[in-house]
Protein backbone atom coordinates (compact mmCIF):
# COMPACT_ATOMS: atom_id res chain seq x y z
CA UNK A 1 0.00 0.00 0.00
CA UNK A 2 1.25 3.70 -0.40
CA UNK A 3 2.40 5.57 2.16
CA UNK A 4 -0.52 7.21 3.84
CA UNK A 5 -1.29 10.77 3.56
CA UNK A 6 -0.66 12.41 6.60
CA UNK A 7 -3.44 14.90 8.34
CA UNK A 8 -0.32 17.83 8.87
CA UNK A 9 3.06 18.01 7.28
CA UNK A 10 5.11 20.96 8.63
CA UNK A 11 6.43 23.01 5.98
CA UNK A 12 9.88 24.67 5.67
CA UNK A 13 10.28 27.53 3.82
CA UNK A 14 14.60 26.76 3.46
CA UNK A 15 15.84 29.71 5.40
CA UNK A 16 15.53 28.37 9.00
CA UNK A 17 18.37 26.85 9.64
CA UNK A 18 20.53 30.09 7.87
CA UNK A 19 18.71 32.37 10.24
CA UNK A 20 19.20 29.70 13.12
CA UNK A 21 23.26 29.80 11.99
CA UNK A 22 23.21 33.64 12.37
CA UNK A 23 21.21 33.23 15.74
CA UNK A 24 24.35 31.34 17.11
CA UNK A 25 27.05 33.69 15.07
CA UNK A 26 26.25 36.65 16.82
CA UNK A 27 26.03 35.19 19.88
CA UNK A 28 22.79 35.79 20.83
CA UNK A 29 20.32 32.73 21.99
CA UNK A 30 18.68 33.77 24.91
CA UNK A 31 15.49 35.47 24.22
CA UNK A 32 14.72 39.48 22.77
CA UNK A 33 17.42 39.69 20.32
CA UNK A 34 17.41 40.71 16.20
CA UNK A 35 15.29 38.16 14.95
CA UNK A 36 12.60 38.29 18.30
CA UNK A 37 12.74 42.07 16.86
CA UNK A 38 12.32 41.72 13.85
CA UNK A 39 9.53 39.02 14.49
CA UNK A 40 7.53 41.97 16.13
CA UNK A 41 7.85 44.80 13.95
CA UNK A 42 6.39 42.21 11.44
CA UNK A 43 3.45 41.54 13.49
CA UNK A 44 3.24 45.10 14.54
CA UNK A 45 2.79 45.91 10.88
CA UNK A 46 0.56 42.95 9.34
CA UNK A 47 -2.17 43.33 12.42
CA UNK A 48 -2.02 47.33 13.22
CA UNK A 49 -1.62 45.96 16.68
CA UNK A 50 -0.02 48.53 19.03
CA UNK A 51 2.02 46.03 20.39
CA UNK A 52 3.21 42.40 19.47
CA UNK A 53 4.97 40.44 21.97
CA UNK A 54 6.39 36.71 20.87
CA UNK A 55 5.51 33.96 23.46
CA UNK A 56 6.60 30.31 23.75
CA UNK A 57 3.13 29.11 22.82
CA UNK A 58 -0.30 30.77 22.41
CA UNK A 59 -0.99 29.32 25.76
CA UNK A 60 1.65 31.55 27.21
CA UNK A 61 0.22 34.09 25.44
CA UNK A 62 -3.77 33.45 26.79
CA UNK A 63 -1.94 33.12 30.50
CA UNK A 64 -0.46 36.51 29.81
CA UNK A 65 -3.85 37.59 29.06
CA UNK A 66 -5.73 36.54 32.06
CA UNK A 67 -2.77 38.15 34.18
CA UNK A 68 -2.60 41.42 32.51
CA UNK A 69 -6.98 41.64 33.14
CA UNK A 70 -6.13 41.29 37.13
CA UNK A 71 -8.87 38.33 37.54
CA UNK A 72 -10.04 37.37 41.05
CA UNK A 73 -11.02 34.01 41.99
CA UNK A 74 -14.63 33.91 41.54
CA UNK A 75 -14.72 36.39 38.56
CA UNK A 76 -16.30 34.70 35.06
CA UNK A 77 -15.34 34.87 31.89
CA UNK A 78 -17.27 33.96 28.63
CA UNK A 79 -15.95 31.40 26.16
CA UNK A 80 -17.20 28.85 23.44
CA UNK A 81 -17.15 24.64 24.92
CA UNK A 82 -15.86 24.19 21.23
CA UNK A 83 -12.65 24.88 21.93
CA UNK A 84 -8.67 23.97 22.75
CA UNK A 85 -8.22 23.75 26.20
CA UNK A 86 -5.90 26.65 26.75
CA UNK A 87 -8.46 29.22 26.17
CA UNK A 88 -10.18 27.61 29.64
CA UNK A 89 -6.89 26.77 31.51
CA UNK A 90 -5.45 30.33 31.15
CA UNK A 91 -8.82 31.55 33.33
CA UNK A 92 -8.80 28.74 35.28
CA UNK A 93 -5.37 28.69 36.38
CA UNK A 94 -6.26 32.70 37.97
CA UNK A 95 -9.14 30.94 39.79
CA UNK A 96 -11.40 32.79 37.44
CA UNK A 97 -14.58 30.18 36.09
CA UNK A 98 -14.87 29.60 32.43
CA UNK A 99 -19.04 30.34 31.68
CA UNK A 100 -19.42 28.00 28.70
CA UNK A 101 -21.29 29.27 26.01
CA UNK A 102 -22.80 27.46 22.84
CA UNK A 103 -21.26 27.65 19.00
CA UNK A 104 -23.35 29.31 15.54
CA UNK A 105 -24.28 26.38 13.40
CA UNK A 106 -22.62 28.13 10.34
CA UNK A 107 -19.26 29.14 11.54
CA UNK A 108 -18.99 26.64 14.49
CA UNK A 109 -17.95 30.38 16.90
CA UNK A 110 -19.19 31.66 19.69
CA UNK A 111 -22.77 32.42 19.20
CA UNK A 112 -22.90 36.41 19.83
CA UNK A 113 -26.63 36.07 20.35
CA UNK A 114 -26.32 34.11 23.45
CA UNK A 115 -23.95 36.24 25.01
CA UNK A 116 -25.27 38.68 26.83
CA UNK A 117 -27.51 36.55 28.61
CA UNK A 118 -24.63 34.74 30.13
CA UNK A 119 -23.37 37.88 31.57
CA UNK A 120 -23.58 38.37 35.12
CA UNK A 121 -22.04 40.72 38.36
CA UNK A 122 -18.60 38.28 38.11
CA UNK A 123 -18.17 38.45 34.42
CA UNK A 124 -14.91 40.05 33.14
CA UNK A 125 -14.24 39.16 29.59
CA UNK A 126 -15.57 37.35 26.46
CA UNK A 127 -13.08 35.23 24.60
CA UNK A 128 -13.56 34.66 21.28
CA UNK A 129 -12.13 31.59 19.48
CA UNK A 130 -12.13 31.97 15.49
CA UNK A 131 -12.34 28.42 14.66
CA UNK A 132 -10.44 27.64 11.52
CA UNK A 133 -9.21 31.28 10.74
CA UNK A 134 -12.96 32.14 10.23
CA UNK A 135 -13.74 34.98 12.55
CA UNK A 136 -15.90 35.47 15.00
CA UNK A 137 -18.88 38.57 14.77
CA UNK A 138 -16.50 40.92 16.32
CA UNK A 139 -18.69 43.73 16.13
CA UNK A 140 -21.46 42.46 17.72
CA UNK A 141 -19.48 41.41 20.95
CA UNK A 142 -17.24 44.71 20.99
CA UNK A 143 -20.36 46.21 21.53
CA UNK A 144 -21.83 43.51 23.84
CA UNK A 145 -18.09 44.02 25.86
CA UNK A 146 -18.80 47.91 26.15
CA UNK A 147 -21.65 48.05 27.28
CA UNK A 148 -20.64 45.96 30.26
CA UNK A 149 -17.40 47.11 30.64
CA UNK A 150 -16.28 43.81 29.69
CA UNK A 151 -12.52 43.18 28.22
CA UNK A 152 -12.38 40.37 24.73
CA UNK A 153 -9.20 38.41 24.86
CA UNK A 154 -8.76 36.66 20.93
CA UNK A 155 -7.81 33.51 21.37
CA UNK A 156 -6.69 33.42 17.40
CA UNK A 157 -4.61 30.85 17.81
CA UNK A 158 -5.58 29.65 14.29
CA UNK A 159 -5.96 32.98 13.02
CA UNK A 160 -3.03 34.25 11.97
CA UNK A 161 -3.01 36.49 8.36
CA UNK A 162 -6.90 36.15 8.57
CA UNK A 163 -9.27 38.95 8.81
CA UNK A 164 -12.74 40.56 9.79
CA UNK A 165 -13.78 43.21 7.70
CA UNK A 166 -10.34 44.06 6.77
CA UNK A 167 -8.95 43.74 10.49
CA UNK A 168 -6.55 41.26 11.14
CA UNK A 169 -7.81 38.76 13.56
CA UNK A 170 -6.13 38.97 17.38
CA UNK A 171 -6.23 43.13 16.84
CA UNK A 172 -9.64 43.46 17.29
CA UNK A 173 -10.44 42.91 21.05
CA UNK A 174 -8.36 44.43 24.28
CA UNK A 175 -5.77 41.32 23.49
CA UNK A 176 -4.85 38.62 21.17
CA UNK A 177 -3.34 35.45 21.53
CA UNK A 178 -1.55 33.87 18.03
CA UNK A 179 0.23 30.10 17.78
CA UNK A 180 3.02 29.44 15.70
CA UNK A 181 2.89 25.99 16.99
CA UNK A 182 3.59 23.16 14.23
CA UNK A 183 -0.19 22.60 13.57
CA UNK A 184 -0.52 25.52 12.54
CA UNK A 185 -0.20 27.74 9.27
CA UNK A 186 3.40 29.45 10.09
CA UNK A 187 5.53 27.50 12.78
CA UNK A 188 8.00 27.42 14.80
CA UNK A 189 7.71 24.14 16.60
CA UNK A 190 6.62 25.70 20.12
CA UNK A 191 5.44 29.50 19.48
CA UNK A 192 3.20 31.67 19.58
CA UNK A 193 2.64 35.87 19.97
CA UNK A 194 0.51 38.35 22.35
CA UNK A 195 -0.92 41.04 20.40
CA UNK A 196 -1.25 44.16 22.93
CA UNK A 197 -3.75 46.22 21.23
CA UNK A 198 -4.09 49.54 23.92
CA UNK A 199 -0.96 51.44 24.16
CA UNK A 200 -2.12 51.61 28.17
CA UNK A 201 -1.34 47.74 28.68
CA UNK A 202 2.22 47.78 26.62
CA UNK A 203 4.73 48.40 29.47
CA UNK A 204 2.43 46.03 32.27
CA UNK A 205 2.70 42.93 29.39
CA UNK A 206 6.53 43.48 29.27
CA UNK A 207 6.64 43.06 32.16
CA UNK A 208 4.82 39.97 33.14
CA UNK A 209 7.01 38.38 30.03
CA UNK A 210 10.07 39.54 32.03
CA UNK A 211 9.58 37.40 34.99
CA UNK A 212 7.95 40.38 36.39
CA UNK A 213 10.83 42.48 36.32
CA UNK A 214 11.01 45.72 34.57
CA UNK A 215 14.70 44.19 31.99
CA UNK A 216 13.03 45.42 29.30
CA UNK A 217 12.94 48.62 30.02
CA UNK A 218 16.52 48.45 31.42
CA UNK A 219 17.92 47.36 27.95
CA UNK A 220 16.44 50.37 26.39
CA UNK A 221 17.80 52.72 29.06
CA UNK A 222 14.62 53.87 30.58
CA UNK A 223 15.43 52.72 33.46
CA UNK A 224 18.75 52.04 35.79
CA UNK A 225 18.54 48.90 37.26
CA UNK A 226 16.05 46.56 36.69
CA UNK A 227 13.77 44.89 39.37
CA UNK A 228 10.80 42.89 40.47
CA UNK A 229 7.69 44.92 39.99
CA UNK A 230 4.88 42.70 39.93
CA UNK A 231 4.35 39.00 39.45
CA UNK A 232 4.90 37.56 36.39
CA UNK A 233 6.99 34.67 34.54
CA UNK A 234 8.99 33.43 31.71
CA UNK A 235 6.62 34.19 29.08
CA UNK A 236 9.48 34.58 26.25
CA UNK A 237 10.83 32.26 23.83
CA UNK A 238 14.85 32.35 23.24
CA UNK A 239 16.02 33.67 19.62
CA UNK A 240 16.36 30.32 17.64
CA UNK A 241 13.17 29.57 17.86
CA UNK A 242 12.09 33.41 16.81
CA UNK A 243 14.83 32.99 14.03
CA UNK A 244 13.03 29.81 12.71
CA UNK A 245 9.41 31.87 12.91
CA UNK A 246 11.18 35.08 10.91
CA UNK A 247 12.08 32.65 7.95
CA UNK A 248 8.28 31.66 8.33
CA UNK A 249 7.10 34.93 8.56
CA UNK A 250 8.84 36.50 5.35
CA UNK A 251 6.74 33.66 3.75
CA UNK A 252 3.74 33.72 5.30
CA UNK A 253 1.21 35.50 2.36
CA UNK A 254 2.55 32.96 0.30
CA UNK A 255 1.89 30.27 2.43
CA UNK A 256 -1.47 31.66 3.25
CA UNK A 257 -2.24 31.69 -0.57
CA UNK A 258 -1.02 27.72 -1.45
CA UNK A 259 -3.40 27.22 1.67
CA UNK A 260 -6.61 28.66 0.57
CA UNK A 261 -5.75 27.09 -3.38
CA UNK A 262 -6.31 23.83 -1.71
CA UNK A 263 -8.53 24.84 0.47
CA UNK A 264 -10.99 25.90 -2.13
CA UNK A 265 -10.06 22.99 -4.34
CA UNK A 266 -11.56 20.76 -1.32
CA UNK A 267 -14.39 23.59 -1.65
CA UNK A 268 -15.14 23.36 -4.84
CA UNK A 269 -14.95 19.44 -5.66
CA UNK A 270 -17.08 18.46 -2.25
CA UNK A 271 -20.09 20.53 -3.47
CA UNK A 272 -21.61 17.58 -4.66
CA UNK A 273 -20.91 15.40 -1.83
CA UNK A 274 -22.66 17.94 -0.02
CA UNK A 275 -26.19 18.09 -2.19
CA UNK A 276 -25.76 14.29 -2.27
CA UNK A 277 -26.52 15.20 1.27
CA UNK A 278 -23.46 13.33 2.81
CA UNK A 279 -21.55 16.36 4.50
CA UNK A 280 -21.69 20.16 4.64
CA UNK A 281 -19.08 22.10 3.92
CA UNK A 282 -17.61 25.15 6.02
CA UNK A 283 -19.62 28.29 5.86
CA UNK A 284 -17.55 31.35 5.69
CA UNK A 285 -19.41 34.47 6.32
CA UNK A 286 -19.09 37.84 4.04
CA UNK A 287 -17.10 39.96 6.42
CA UNK A 288 -14.52 37.07 6.91
CA UNK A 289 -11.52 36.82 5.00
CA UNK A 290 -10.34 33.17 6.19
CA UNK A 291 -6.48 32.11 6.24
CA UNK A 292 -7.55 28.30 5.37
CA UNK A 293 -6.38 26.87 8.66
CA UNK A 294 -7.99 24.01 8.11
CA UNK A 295 -10.67 22.60 5.54
CA UNK A 296 -13.51 20.56 7.59
CA UNK A 297 -17.04 18.55 7.20
CA UNK A 298 -19.71 18.24 9.15
CA UNK A 299 -21.06 14.60 8.56
CA UNK A 300 -24.49 13.75 8.18
CA UNK A 301 -26.17 12.75 11.58
CA UNK A 302 -26.81 9.38 10.64
CA UNK A 303 -22.95 8.54 9.44
CA UNK A 304 -20.91 6.86 12.23
CA UNK A 305 -17.79 8.88 12.23
CA UNK A 306 -15.24 6.80 13.32
CA UNK A 307 -16.60 3.93 11.12
CA UNK A 308 -15.82 7.03 8.39
CA UNK A 309 -12.64 7.99 9.87
CA UNK A 310 -11.81 3.99 10.00
CA UNK A 311 -12.52 3.48 6.29
CA UNK A 312 -10.07 6.69 5.57
CA UNK A 313 -7.48 5.32 7.17
CA UNK A 314 -7.94 2.34 5.08
CA UNK A 315 -7.80 4.17 1.82
CA UNK A 316 -4.92 5.71 2.67
CA UNK A 317 -5.76 9.04 4.45
CA UNK A 318 -5.62 10.06 7.45
CA UNK A 319 -8.26 12.36 8.90
CA UNK A 320 -8.87 13.55 12.29
CA UNK A 321 -11.59 14.50 14.47
CA UNK A 322 -11.59 17.76 17.12
CA UNK A 323 -12.25 19.19 20.34
CA UNK A 324 -14.12 17.15 22.96
CA UNK A 325 -16.63 20.17 24.28
CA UNK A 326 -14.83 21.14 27.81
CA UNK A 327 -18.21 21.45 29.38
CA UNK A 328 -18.15 17.75 29.05
CA UNK A 329 -14.61 16.93 30.62
CA UNK A 330 -13.76 16.28 33.56
CA UNK A 331 -11.84 19.47 34.39
CA UNK A 332 -14.78 21.75 32.58
CA UNK A 333 -17.43 20.23 35.16
CA UNK A 334 -14.95 20.63 37.73
CA UNK A 335 -13.60 24.24 37.36
CA UNK A 336 -16.68 25.87 34.82
CA UNK A 337 -20.08 26.22 34.14
CA UNK A 338 -22.62 26.02 31.61
CA UNK A 339 -24.85 28.78 29.75
CA UNK A 340 -27.77 26.94 28.67
CA UNK A 341 -27.79 23.32 26.73
CA UNK A 342 -24.96 23.73 24.52
CA UNK A 343 -26.68 21.43 21.74
CA UNK A 344 -25.39 23.24 18.62
CA UNK A 345 -21.99 22.23 20.38
CA UNK A 346 -22.63 18.54 21.32
CA UNK A 347 -23.81 17.82 17.81
CA UNK A 348 -21.50 19.86 15.39
CA UNK A 349 -18.41 18.96 17.35
CA UNK A 350 -19.26 14.90 17.05
CA UNK A 351 -20.20 15.39 13.11
CA UNK A 352 -17.10 17.17 12.39
CA UNK A 353 -13.50 15.78 10.60
CA UNK A 354 -10.94 17.80 9.42
CA UNK A 355 -9.01 16.40 5.87
CA UNK A 356 -5.71 16.65 5.18
CA UNK A 357 -4.39 20.66 4.22
CA UNK A 358 -1.17 21.34 4.32
CA UNK A 359 1.55 23.07 2.10
CA UNK A 360 3.12 20.71 -0.48
CA UNK A 361 0.24 18.44 -0.94
CA UNK A 362 -0.40 17.17 -4.42
CA UNK A 363 -3.07 17.86 -6.72
CA UNK A 364 -3.44 13.23 -6.95
CA UNK A 365 -2.99 13.60 -3.32
CA UNK A 366 -5.79 15.87 -2.64
CA UNK A 367 -8.11 13.95 -5.26
CA UNK A 368 -7.23 10.53 -3.18
CA UNK A 369 -8.76 11.87 0.30
CA UNK A 370 -12.13 13.25 -1.84
CA UNK A 371 -12.22 9.87 -3.72
CA UNK A 372 -11.76 8.26 -0.16
CA UNK A 373 -14.06 10.47 1.80
CA UNK A 374 -17.09 10.13 -1.05
CA UNK A 375 -16.76 6.01 -0.88
CA UNK A 376 -16.57 6.38 2.88
CA UNK A 377 -19.77 8.31 2.96
CA UNK A 378 -21.62 6.12 0.63
C1 LIG B 1 -3.47 25.61 18.91
C2 LIG B 1 -4.46 26.32 19.77
C3 LIG B 1 -4.11 26.81 21.05
C4 LIG B 1 -2.80 26.52 21.70
O1 LIG B 1 -1.69 26.94 20.99
P1 LIG B 1 -0.23 26.56 21.53
O2 LIG B 1 0.66 27.46 20.74
O3 LIG B 1 -0.03 25.11 21.22
O4 LIG B 1 -0.19 26.83 22.98
C5 LIG B 1 -5.06 27.54 21.75
N1 LIG B 1 -6.27 27.78 21.24
C6 LIG B 1 -6.65 27.31 20.04
C7 LIG B 1 -8.02 27.63 19.52
C8 LIG B 1 -5.76 26.56 19.26
O5 LIG B 1 -6.15 26.10 18.08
Amino acid sequence: MADIIPFNSPYMTGKELFYIAEAKFNNKLAGDGGFTKRCHQWLETQTGTNKALLTHSCTAALEMAALLLELQPGDEVILPSFTFVSTANAFVLRGAVPVFVDIREDTLNLDESLVEEAITARTRAIVPVHYAGVACEMDTLMSIAARHGLKVVEDAAQGVMANYKGRALGSIGDFGAFSFHETKNVICGEGGALLVNSQASALRAEIIREKGTDRSRFFRGEVDKYTWQEVGSSFLPGEITAAFLWAQLQEAQSITNERLATWEQYHASLQSLEKYGAIRRPIIPADCQHNAHMYYVLLAPELNRQAVLDSLKQQGVQAVFHYVPLHDSPAGRRHGRTHGALDVTLNQSSRLIRLPLWVGISAEQQAQVMYALERATR
